[in-house]
């Protein structure tokens, strides 16, 4: 792209920050008014016209991701040699190259296992803490680091936080993790910014060299920047202007790491001179969504009112269920139907608080056969809890039992034995997430009131083969959090009731503030369609005591309450007993019931019949495009392939075969077992 070509694809407040090319300049501007691209159509015009060399500009951004997106954007408007990096990638570089100069040797070596270490560090402080625990020391000790909190300023810093052990305590555990570092030669992702800071502040030879390297820096995202970042920022500025940041105070969403959108608001405090551009013309969203995103911070003061550019579209979607289970498959079949009308999988999103709900849309987008991703969270069946609680499950159903609980009672004094009650704990952070996948699974189990223990791990089992196929392009499943800076055509923020948005434990006005924006960065992450759905009981038949959250107060037009969804019916494998067609020997173990014979058994698969199978799975897997998986796994392919069923109701025997799965590929099955 030329200059000129360059400056006319912005609109002129852009256009006006971006021909600035020497800074220092703060564009602030609400979501989806073009910052992102404001900045890296100055650094390839700044480029362009030769006023920055390509090699000495420095852009940083917020997540790998981000980063990777803003490099591949550069090279396209012809700024190639740009960097574009997170801080914690640009000081490891930086640190790589300065550490043998100042330090001698190599840098320290970056802990892999910051959890073990604080682990032992809790041990030395004579503290006994469960997994949870120590992942919410974990984060304590982030936020002191990254607020520039020593050891022994912790007590005094911490008043009016609430850490998991009494503030003494944290603060001997954070000293013991210091010290275990030190003692072992390894530094974390954080010590990695302040060594690199303490060199550039501490050696002028480094830090002339350095600045004569890189003299202009840009940073999107800066309302979330945290004084440790901004230590680091400011040695690499050594007292020079050319800053571009760009950022929106109504999108800071991470105190709780300690950044803060001071520095953002600051700006021409610290930098009079600065070209300060506010943008409020909004280019990514339908005027329904912007009129629904100026609404939620209706009560917000000073703020930027975001107008509308595009064309209009369909109205935002408010849905009230009655319970998760039914509000999770209700947002699968809508993705279904957009799917279907021409929306791209990779173009829609599901939204939520805490990565636990996953859970819910994992199974439901499963069960409704659509691929999905998941964003910055670990998948339901791959965390450590689930995975605990399964092979507790698992040794459950194995055990003969004369007289066996209803399901979900069966279910929750297995869990029982992890520690799961059925009321939430007290607490949020790490041990709520724990609590909260183990109820997910406990929903799981009440939504199936027609399986056994056996048959219910089969269940559990076959998902966890589904959904541990590598990932492809779906459907977007992340947290409110990890979805910053990034759009979709349709965009589905759940679990919107109060407890949830704002979390529970939000209890100042700043935690309910902050809680606030979620949701504003939820929903101005969508395009064209919107839904916002909320439930009234945690599960079936529990009690309808929630309301929606409370930012939704005033905004909640054409409520349409969600009729029950019909589930896909459960087949034969319910609560009968199966047995081994060649030994005749009850079967417990899901693969044994899968195979409808006892592993140890002889096979008399077909392998014809099998290749075959395979062959019309990759076939209609294309046509669909979606993976393999998502038509048959090879376990089930392997047990029709053994167990040949030339009936409807053969066919429905086989574990992983539901009412959907027939209802698509059954004909096709019934006619490749049955030819000749
Ligand atoms: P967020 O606050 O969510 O990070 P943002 O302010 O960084 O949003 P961008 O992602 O840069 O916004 O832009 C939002 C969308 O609007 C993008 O698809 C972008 O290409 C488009 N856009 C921005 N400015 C213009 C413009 N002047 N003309 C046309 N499209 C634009
Ligand atoms: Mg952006």
């Amino acid at each position: 792209m030329t200059p000129e070509a360059l400056l006319d694809a912005l609109d002129p407040e852009q256009r006006a920050a971006a021909a600035a090319v020497s800074g220092p300049v703060c564009v602030l501007a609400g979501a989806g008014t073009g910052k992102t691209r404001t900045i890296t159509h100055r650094a390839a015009y700044a480029v362009q016209t030769g006023a920055v060399p390509a090699a000495s500009m420095l852009a940083v951004t917020f997540t790998a991701r981000a980063a990777g997106e803003m490099r591949t954007r550069l090279r396209l408007l012809g700024a190639d040699g740009v960097q574009a990096r997170t801080f914690h990638a640009a000081a490891m570089k930086q640190l790589s190259y300065f550490w043998p100069k100042v330090v001698g040797g190599a840098p320290p070596t970056l802990l892999t296992n910051k959890f073990q270490l604080v682990a032992n560090a809790a041990t030395r402080a004579r503290l006994r803490p469960g997994t949870s625990e120590i992942r919410d020391l974990l984060s304590e000790i982030e936020w002191a680091t990254c607020t520039l909190v020593a050891p022994d300023g912790y007590v005094a810093a911490s008043a009016g936080r609430t850490p998991p052990f009494p503030a003494p305590d944290v603060a001997a555990v954070y000293a013991a993790y210091r010290d275990l570092k030190t003692a072992q030669g390894v530094a974390d992702f954080d010590d990695l910014l302040m060594l690199t800071a303490g060199i550039l502040e501490e050696h002028a030879d480094v830090a002339t060299e350095f600045r004569s390297r890189y003299r202009s820096f840009v940073v999107d995202e800066y309302q979330d920047v945290t004084p440790l970042q901004q230590r680091l920022l400011d040695a690499w500025l050594g007292g020079r202007q050319d800053l571009c940041v760009v950022g929106d105070a109504q999108q800071t969403i991470y105190s709780f790491t300690g950044a803060t959108p001071q520095y953002l608001l600051g700006f021409r405090q610290r930098f009079p001179d600065a070209t300060v551009v506010k943008l409020v013309r909004d280019y990514r969203s339908t005027p329904q969504v912007v009129e629904l995103a100026n609404g939620v911070l209706a009560s917000v003061r000073d703020k930027l009112e975001l107008q509308a550019q595009r064309p209009p579209g369909p109205d935002p979607v408010f849905s009230e269920h009655a319970d998760e289970l039914e509000e999770a498959t209700s947002v699968a079949r809508r993705c279904v139907q957009l799917i279907r009308s021409g929306v791209p999988a990779s173009e829609i999103a599901v939204l939520y608080r805490i990565n636990a709900q996953s859970a819910a849309y994992e199974a439901a987008l499963s069960n409704a056969e659509v691929p999905y991703v998941l964003r910055g969270g670990e998948r339901f069946f791959d965390r450590p809890e689930v995975r605990e609680a399964l092979l507790l499950l698992r040794g459950q159903a194995r055990a003969v039992d004369d007289r066996p609980a209803a399901l979900p009672d069966a279910v929750a004094s297995v869990l029982a034995v992890r520690g799961w009650t059925l009321e939430p704990p007290p607490g949020s952070g790490a041990v709520r997430e724990r609590w909260e996948s183990l109820s997910a699974l406990h929903r799981l189990a009440v939504d199936s009131p027609d399986l056994d223990l056996p048959g219910f791990v089969a269940e559990l089992e076959e998902r966890a083969a589904a959904q541990h196929a590598p990932t492809v392009d779906g459907v977007t499943l992340a947290s409110l959090h990890a979805a910053k800076g990034l759009e979709w055509d349709a965009v589905f923020v759940v679990g919107l009731v109060d407890g949830t948005l704002p979390l529970v434990h939000a209890d100042t006005p700043n935690q309910v503030e902050e809680e606030r924006r979620l949701l504003y960065v939820g929903v101005t992450r969508a395009r064209e369609h919107l839904g916002l759905s909320w439930a009234l009981a945690r599960s079936p038949g529990g009690r309808a005591s929630r309301r929606p959250s409370r930012f939704l107060d005033g905004l909640l037009r054409g409520v349409v309450p969600q009729a029950p969804v019909a589930r896909t019916p459960r087949t034969a494998r319910g609560g009968a007993r199966v047995t081994c067609r060649i030994c005749s020997a009850v079967l417990s173990s899901a693969v044994d019931k899968k195979l409808g014979r006892c592993e140890s058994c002889p096979s008399d698969r077909d392998d014809v019949l099998y290749d075959a199978l395979r062959s019309w799975r990759a076939e209609r897997a294309k046509g669909l495009g979606q993976p393999a998986y998502c038509v048959f796994t090879d376990a089930t392919l392997a047990a029709i392939a053994e167990q040949k069923p030339a009936t409807v109701a053969a066919l429905v025997k086989i574990p992983g075969i539901g009412q959907s799965k027939l209802d698509k590929f059954g004909a096709d099955v019934l006619a490749l077992v049955t030819s000749p």
